[in-house]
């Protein structure tokens, strides 16, 4: 029996006698066993119920919904905390048939627990539509508030009541910031109906609603009321803010991007134009960044990226910004009374910290930078230009030998135009054939014989003439040009070797590799199309890569160069001496030759030292050396001596033309 298993207290049963009297049907609902605890004889019928025991004994958690349930579970905590009563309409299923009445929802509590008193005031009368906007009210996620137009709430519905902190508050306590609510009170005054998107108090802490209001009348009471309907748009909020997070920031390095660098100058300039001062913009861009990428990897260039930001971001003050432009630049924003000197000593502060070396994967590196500096002196005031400005004295610090700084002027702007248009001649005179392939003769050392040559590119420009190398191959390799460039050479050499040896001729030709080349994927398919098209052997070319390669010592380098030779090309390292690697990793590489720079060679036979190094070296890796930049026969005597085995340079020949190198070997041929 239920009064037996529930020990009801000797109040509580008096309060149930009582309870017992009335007509209206009244019942307890055990929310947490979802069991009917008590019910007056009314609410039994309502029920249709033959007795309190068998009432009390339908689980009515079968076939409750997860909404209803957690619904429940708020009211239970409405009562408690706030004692709250409130009516609604509810529909019951007595036995799966549909009945709908107001009832009046209290709180009582019983030994620690908190049920809840219902009231049935009557059966609800009303056509389907009402009954089912009334449930639709009930169980809508939209938090529905009715306010008194100048007081507490006359109603809520139960998703505004879940959220409710203090259900006495007034409407415009409702909101986190005072000017929120009194944007709302100008829309409702103008127009009657106001919304906007704010920040409001709920139980979960502040969050961002949409909320609708207008104005309107209770009907029960005639009285000016307000209606609210509020969604919970938070999430949305979130994703936008971190949507315009991700449109100004940089994912990599955190830090603002280009941008932002947009987004907040206006805000500067007009600060600066009402306290004084100028603003200077600098771009920064890390000196052959591109070789790091190349030769050590992306993911290696990446975690230096982040190094360096952190590095910019500890020379800022307060008020200066620092963005990442993409790639390896970067932006600094600053304002000051006398710009110019604090553009500049900040630049040089920046110079001197990313020249700092540092250690990443057991690798030293270190970089320099090369800064452009726009100022508002320059006749930039917007964005645009300065970032332009900035960028065109950026490539000026570039030209200028790189790993400094320099200021904007208008010259720079001709120069840009002659750079595009220079590019712009290149990709025209690829497709012309003007380039061409020269040769500098490969010689001896004792023989003095010319055993191959060096092939070395020019272009037979229409107006200007012969051109030599370093007045197209810096512009080549900025805009990927150069991986065009070197194919068509080795076509053409290719083909030359491919006569040479049907006139048993037997020739080796030393091909220059860009490092983009030798990085791409493509390239040993395309050697071996060039192979194939000509018939020329693979053994008759050698291939020149810069040291700078080999310093990623990560596999892919070692299987290009294995495939390389597998398909039997000599691999030679090019101007030897003048980049960093570690020598003990050359044995790991499957090497021919080294060519030891012509600076080390023009200081002989005075300064000797690192040139025996590298002889004792090549002896050493069983590497062929050959000296480039041969000039004098002091220079070729010492040499001599050291055992090195073959020269270039001008003692023998400049690079002269196919014509004029076929003459020399047929010269060599018939003094022989
Ligand atoms: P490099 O590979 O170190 O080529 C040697 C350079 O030294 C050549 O300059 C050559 O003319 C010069 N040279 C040779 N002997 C002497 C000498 O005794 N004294 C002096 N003062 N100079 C000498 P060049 O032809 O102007 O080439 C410059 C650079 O351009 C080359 O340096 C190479 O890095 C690049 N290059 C040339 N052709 C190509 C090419 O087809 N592809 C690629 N990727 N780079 C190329
Ligand atoms: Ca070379
Ligand atoms: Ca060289």
């Amino acid at each position: 029996m239920l009064h037996d298993a529930i020990q009801i207290a000797p109040d509580t049963m008096a309060r149930f006698a009582l309870l017992e009297q009335l007509r209206h049907p009244i019942w307890v609902f055990d929310i947490d066993n979802k069991r009917v605890f008590w019910a007056n004889t009314q609410a039994l019928q309502v029920w249709d119920a033959s007795s309190l025991e068998e009432l009390s004994s339908r689980d009515m958690g079968l076939d409750m919904s997860d909404a209803v349930s957690r619904r429940l579970h708020q009211y239970q905590n409405d009562f408690e905390r706030f004692g709250m009563t409130f009516s609604e309409a509810w529909t019951l299923y007595p036995n799966g048939k549909p009945r709908s009445l107001q009832v009046v929802f209290s709180g009582l509590r019983h030994q620690g627990r908190m049920m809840m008193l219902c009231e049935a005031l009557g059966e609800l009368q009303a056509d389907p539509d009402t009954l089912r906007s009334a449930e639709a009210l009930l169980h809508s996620s939209v938090q529905i508030t009715l306010y008194q137009a100048d007081g507490p709430a006359l109603y809520r519905n139960p998703a505004a009541r879940e959220n409710v902190i203090d259900p006495a508050e007034c409407w415009q306590g409702h909101f986190l910031l005072p000017a929120d609510a009194d944007q709302l009170q100008q829309q409702l005054l103008q127009s009657g109906k106001g919304r906007l998107v704010a920040q409001v108090l709920t139980r979960r802490g502040p969050r961002w609603h949409e909320v609708s209001a207008r104005q309107c009348r209770d009907a029960v009471s005639g009285q000016d009321a307000l209606l609210f309907s509020e969604m919970d748009v938070s999430e949305l909020k979130d994703a936008e803010a971190r949507a315009q997070y991700l449109a100004t920031h940089d994912t990599l390095t955190g830090l603002p991007n280009r941008n932002f660098v947009q987004q907040s100058y206006p805000a500067l300039l007009k600060q600066v134009q009402q306290q004084g001062g100028q603003i200077a913009l600098l771009c920064i861009d890390l000196d052959r960044f591109k070789n790091i990428n190349d030769s050590l990897g992306h993911a290696f260039g990446d975690m230096l990226l982040v190094q360096m930001s952190e590095r910019l971001k500890l020379l800022l003050k307060p008020g200066q910004q620092v963005a990442r432009q993409g790639g390896d630049e970067f932006l600094v924003l600053i304002s000051a009374p006398q710009v110019r000197l604090a553009a500049e000593k900040l630049a040089h502060a920046i110079i001197d910290s990313l020249a700092q070396p540092l250690w990443l994967r057991g690798q030293q590196v270190q970089l320099t930078a090369s800064i452009g500096i726009s100022l508002c002196q320059d006749g930039a005031v917007d964005i645009q230009s300065h970032m332009r400005h900035a960028d065109l004295a950026m490539y000026s610090a570039k030209d200028a030998g790189r790993n400094g700084v320099s200021f904007y002027d208008e010259t720079m702007d001709a120069r840009a135009q002659a750079r595009l248009a220079l590019e712009y001649e290149i990709r025209r005179g690829l497709e012309n054939g003007e380039f061409e392939a020269f040769y500098q003769p490969r010689v001896d050392c004792i023989s003095g014989k010319i055993i191959g040559a060096e092939a070395l590119a020019r272009w037979r420009h229409p107006e200007r003439g012969l051109l030599f190398p370093d007045s197209f191959i810096p512009a080549c390799e900025e805009s990927g040009l150069v991986r065009e460039l070197d194919r068509q050479i080795l076509r053409q050499v290719a083909d030359h070797l491919a006569r040479w040896d049907a006139q048993s001729r037997a020739l080796q030709i030393s091909v220059n590799l860009s490092a983009s080349q030798f990085t791409d994927p493509q390239l040993t398919r395309e050697l071996q199309d060039i192979l194939q098209q000509s018939g020329c052997r693979a053994a008759s070319i050698e291939l020149e890569i810069t040291e700078s390669l080999l310093l990623a010592h990560d596999q892919s380098t070692l299987d290009t160069l294995n495939s390389l030779r597998k398909m039997g090309f000599a691999i030679a390292i090019d101007d030897f001496g003048t980049g960093y690697s570690s020598l003990a990793y050359l044995q790991n590489y499957p090497l021919n030759t080294l060519k030891i720079d012509r600076s080390f060679i023009s200081g002989l036979p005075q300064r000797s030292a690192i040139p025996e190094l590298i002889t004792s070296l090549c002896r050493i890796l069983k590497l062929d050396m050959v000296a480039e930049g041969v000039e004098t026969h002091a220079q070729l005597e010492w040499l001599r001596q050291q055992g090195c085995q073959q020269y270039q340079g001008y003692l023998c020949s400049r690079p002269v033309s196919l014509a004029h190198f076929e003459a020399l070997l047929r010269d060599g041929e018939t003094s022989s």
